[in-house]
């Protein structure tokens, strides 16, 4: 774990770090290094700017896995993608970043069967990804309820604006706390 020292340093817990050990990563990427202290102690709104492929999911996903608490199974972290694609990726990359702490974690996007999304969303979930126009269609059925939201991520933010996500998002976000 030694080798993990910088992670350490940035507030991180001794789960976390072994499933930081176990995916090879070993130090923390510059967004990362920025962001991840910001969300870990306080509760301002930020925007992270970075190229693909610098770690931003990790920026903002460690500590929301930090701070999710297991014991309530209410979704307490929602993250809006512009694609399913991304929607899986990130949802995937959280699962693994998120070791034994027994996160709830479910991706919800368009084209995929919404009866197996509403089982899962029955049984409770801990954190959301999901596409704008599924979480919306969500939230209009009552399927999702956003009000105990401790985080709300939106992952690549430009695309979803440069796709005309806008409206959704603001509708969105007219359901959360
Ligand atoms: P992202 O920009 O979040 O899509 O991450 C790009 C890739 O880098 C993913 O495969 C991550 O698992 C990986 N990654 C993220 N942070 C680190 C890190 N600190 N050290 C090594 N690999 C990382």
């Amino acid at each position: 774990m030694e080798k993990l020292a910088s992670f350490q340093a940035l507030g991180l817990s001794s789960n976390i770090l072994s499933s930081l050990q176990h995916k090879g990563f070993e130090e923390p990427t510059p967004i990362q290094e920025k962001v991840i202290p910001l969300l870990m102690c306080g509760d301002k709104d930020l925007i992270g700017q970075a190229q693909t492929g610098t770690g931003k999911t990790a920026a903002f996903g460690l500590p929301i896995i930090e701070k999710i608490k297991v014991n309530k199974l209410t979704v307490q972290a929602l993250i809006l993608t512009p694609t399913r694609e991304l929607t899986i990726q990130v949802a995937e990359e959280i699962h693994s970043l998120s070791g034994k702490k027994g996160l709830k974690i479910i991706p919800l996007y368009g084209g995929q069967s919404i009866e197996l999304q509403l089982k899962h969303l029955k049984k409770g979930v801990h954190l959301v990804v999901g596409t704008p126009g599924r979480i919306l269609d969500h939230l209009r059925r009552k399927t999702l309820k956003l009000k105990h939201l401790d985080f709300c991520v939106l992952d690549e933010a430009d695309e979803m604006l440069n796709m005309g996500f806008i409206d959704e998002v603001e509708t969105i976000l007219e359901y959360t706390n």
